[in-house]
């Protein structure tokens, strides 16, 4: 009975990804992947059990039917933890709260291992209020020095017009934490695999840092960890589950997965919800709706599915590339050659269990002036002659993506400071797709050829 699922009906620890014989589908929720398709059975967001698919409701306001219904809705709002009710939910108003985006909520709080989710307009908009919501005025916040561009300058120009300051520090070098560490640090700050170069930050580790830095401190004064994980997506990576507080998602990129629409999430315990959606409310960066239902519907479905198949063909474009001549260096947390490796295959897993190093890779072209000529030789070329790859910003969607973070995404970063954190010119990011393999190799190959 090797294939039996463990009690309780989690996935299987073997990576067979096979129903027990004996119970059909493993428990009633079904392993993860299964869940991402078919979510949670039953709603208490509406009645909406008979439906197949979960419909998009779309009314910026609410009958309230009476005002002792609608007295009770606004003393329920923000004061629940945004746990359901013995009654039905009584909505009142879209920026509040709505019945769409609160089924996917409720998707991408299991996704990730989260006691509760809430979307935002914009990945920056979850992110900004994941930190505005821990670190109030005369706090200070530490942050890895890489970071995806937007974040960056929010961190390093906006909090501090609010009174909110911050020091960069390299999150891979433990005694660099705890030195910075002081009494009114309330946030520690990454992402990993970090956008663009792909370090990883090991999670667990951060996590005993903090814990120590936290021993004694009151509830209200206590260090948050804030991992953003949209590169992983909860495909490849629980950050919760290794250590993490909240999670920020970028709902725009692998979990959406079309490119259709923007959004955002803010993945954590229910102690974090009243905050984080009464900072939704009156900032006012609400998902629509209508961009809630692609992620609902096809995005985070078939995220166990493209993620797979991302990665068969991340594993060969990284190969080729490693074993490339015009290729200096190749940063894939799959390769054997990948430094942090080890670190990774801890806690990069699937939901089986199965290592997963994911869909995003970053590569440095030969480049002995240092200008990043080659680099964008390379881009140029593909922008005019490449079928299978696009340039384009963006990530995690069924067409592969390249960029030059230097220039590009990463172009809010001094470029002094960019040169000093290893982020070159000569840099490439690449986004894998669901084309045919041979076609993104194909591509790179030509293009190399003529740089
Ligand atoms: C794109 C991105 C964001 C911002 O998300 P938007 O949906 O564009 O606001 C944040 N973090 C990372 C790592 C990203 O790649």
């Amino acid at each position: 009975m090797r294939d039996a699922p463990p009690a309780g009906g989690g996935a299987s620890r073997d990576g067979s990804n096979r129903p027990g014989k004996a119970g059909g589908v493993a428990g009633a929720a079904g392993r993860m992947r299964t869940r991402l398709i078919h979510g949670v059975a039953h709603s208490t967001r509406w009645d909406y059990s008979h439906h197949v698919v979960p419909p998009l409701t779309s009314s910026a306001t609410f009958r309230l039917d009476s005002a002792r219904r609608a007295a009770l809705g606004f003393q329920e709002f923000a004061h629940d933890g945004g746990l359901p009710h013995e009654h039905p939910p009584i909505y009142i108003y879209d920026r509040l709260e709505e019945p769409t985006t609160a089924m996917l909520e409720d998707n991408l709080a299991a996704a990730e291992g989260g006691e509760m989710a809430l979307t935002f307009a914009s990945g920056m908009a979850a992110i900004s209020a994941a930190i505005c919501t821990a670190a109030p005025a005369g706090a200070h916040l530490l942050a890895h020095p890489v970071l995806y561009g937007c974040t960056y300058s929010l961190i390093c120009g906006w909090l501090p017009r609010f009174h909110v300051i911050y020091d960069l520090v390299d999150l891979t070098d433990l005694r660099a934490i705890e030195g910075a560490i002081r009494p009114e640090t309330r946030v520690v700050y990454f992402e990993t695999p970090v956008n663009p170069d792909m370090k990883l930050i090991d999670i667990r580790a951060v996590r005993e840092v903090v814990d120590r830095a936290n021993a004694g401190r009151p509830a209200g004064e206590r260090i948050r960890i804030i991992v953003d994980n949209t590169f992983a997506t909860p495909f490849c990576q629980r950050p919760l589950e290794l250590g993490a507080d909240v999670v920020c998602q970028s709902l725009t990129k692998g979990i959406g997965g079309f490119g259709t629409d923007l959004g955002g999430a803010v993945i954590g315990p229910r102690s974090a919800h009243d905050d984080l959606i009464l900072f939704r409310k009156d900032f006012g960066g609400s998902l629509s709706p209508k961009s809630a239902w692609p992620p609902l519907v096809y995005g985070l479905p078939t995220l166990g599915a493209r993620m797979a198949n991302y990665q068969k063909t991340a594993m060969r474009v990284a190969r080729f590339l490693d074993q490339h001549e015009k290729v200096e260096r190749v940063h894939y947390p799959g390769l054997a050659s990948f430094p942090q490796h080890e670190l990774a295959q801890q806690q990069m897993r699937d939901f089986n269990g199965k290592f997963a190093p994911g869909s995003m890779l970053y590569f440095l072209v030969h480049d002995p002036e240092g200008e990043g000529r080659p680099a964008e030789k390379l881009i140029d070329w593909i922008a005019e002659n490449a079928y299978s790859i696009t340039l384009a910003v963006s990530l995690g969607q069924i067409k592969t993506l390249i960029e030059a973070p230097f220039s590009m995404t990463h172009a809010a970063m001094p470029a002094e400071e960019k040169r000093r954190r290893g982020l070159l010119p000569g840099g490439v990011r690449l986004s894998i797709g669901l084309e045919d393999w041979h076609d993104i190799i194909e591509d790179l190959d030509d293009a190399l050829t003529r740089i």
